[in-house]
């Protein structure tokens, strides 16, 4: 009989998940067992549960932002050691060799595998994950705080570097949920200067603590406030909602890059002319390489980057999911394993 672990199992779309035991995933091939020590929850996996963003098959262990130590290497693996402690975010794999790999955008690989979607992923004691496509987790991180690096730190990274900002210019960052608190402390280490921009205020005072050097209402007069400013030389999106797309068209200098990272059910419409006068770029992120989750890696084993974290048991993942569904977290929710079953 083969061994088991406790996995929390997502069975019929928008019901609980189901705590419960199936087997532990036997490695092959490249693959290398990693024992789960924290795992982040994102709202992707609200948007998985509700069936917004349907999975390709059910029973499924969702997760996308787990740390732990590797217990079993497999025939192929020949990077990493057992007691290697790792992570992995939403890209679970890729091909390897299409123009996208080869050119640092594996993550846009038309056969990429994504964890806790297409690939079982970590809401369990146990995962299966590849030996070439882990990221090796710096001394100095703790695994509560590199949990939710691996999605949404990361994602917040790739983004502001899609921005293509230098030092000193004006970064104005919309949306101060994890990815923005994340963004404003990157940008503020990377020189920038930060507008954050939200409709809440107590995230507006977070913002603030973590560095931001202006905080704006996001109203009807938000895209004049940051004009009054001094304008944007880039904009990066994290809030999911169209609202935020006029305020950053009438925020951008000229040349300035939008970079649109959340994405809201709704279209966002412009005149051409908006876009032509003033030379914009409008461009897309999507998670992240690599590389980009190295460096991110190495800038918070520094100490310099901190998540609004919020820990809870493993156990109670059912209940964090509701909150989260339901607008109750400020930052980010990590659910830690807790002693051996
Ligand atoms: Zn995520
Ligand atoms: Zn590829």
């Amino acid at each position: 009989m083969s061994r088991m672990m406790k996995a929390a199992l997502l069975t019929e779309l928008n019901a609980p998940l189901e705590l419960t035991k199936v087997p532990v995933p036997r490695i092959t091939n490249d693959e290398v067992l990693v024992k789960i020590e924290a795992n982040g929850l994102c709202f992707t996996d609200v948007q998985i549960w509700k069936g917004e963003h349907a999975p390709p098959k059910l029973p499924l262990i969702m997760g996308h932002e787990g740390i732990g130590r590797v217990v079993a290497i497999g025939p192929n693996a020949t990077r990493l050691k057992v007691g290697d402690r790792v992570g992995i975010g939403y890209v679970h794999g890729a091909c390897g060799h299409c123009r996208d790999c080869l050119t640092g955008g594996e993550n846009y690989c038309p056969e990429f595998t994504a964890t806790g979607y297409s690939i079982p992923g970590c809401f369990a004691e146990y995962v299966a994950l590849r030996d070439q496509w882990t990221n090796k987790i710096p001394k100095g991180i703790d695994p509560i705080d590199a949990a939710p690096l691996m999605c949404a730190g990361a994602a917040a990274y790739a983004s502001l570097k899609r921005a293509g900002l230098q030092t000193g210019d004006t970064i104005a960052i919309f949306g101060m949920g994890g990815l923005g608190q994340y963004c404003v402390q990157i940008a503020k280490l990377s020189g920038m200067r930060v507008i954050a921009i939200d409709i809440a205020d107590d995230k507006l005072v977070t913002a603030k603590e973590l560095g931001a050097d202006e905080c704006v209402a996001a109203d009807e007069n938000a895209g004049a406030t940051i004009k009054a400013l001094g304008g944007a030389h880039g904009c990066v999106n994290f809030a999911p909602v169209t609202t935020t797309w006029p305020i950053m068209l009438d925020a951008c200098n000229p040349r300035a890059t939008i970079v649109l990272t959340g994405v809201p059910a709704g279209e966002m419409a412009f005149y051409t002319y908006q876009v032509v006068e003033r030379g914009l770029t409008v461009r897309g992120s999507s998670a992240s390489n690599r590389h980009e989750m190295a460096e991110l890696l190495a800038l918070a084993a520094g100490g310099h980057i901190k998540g609004v974290i919020k820990t809870r048991p493993f156990d109670e993942i059912d209940a964090a999911l509701n909150d989260l569904n339901n607008g109750r977290v400020e930052g980010r929710i990590v659910l830690t394993m807790e002693g051996d079953a």
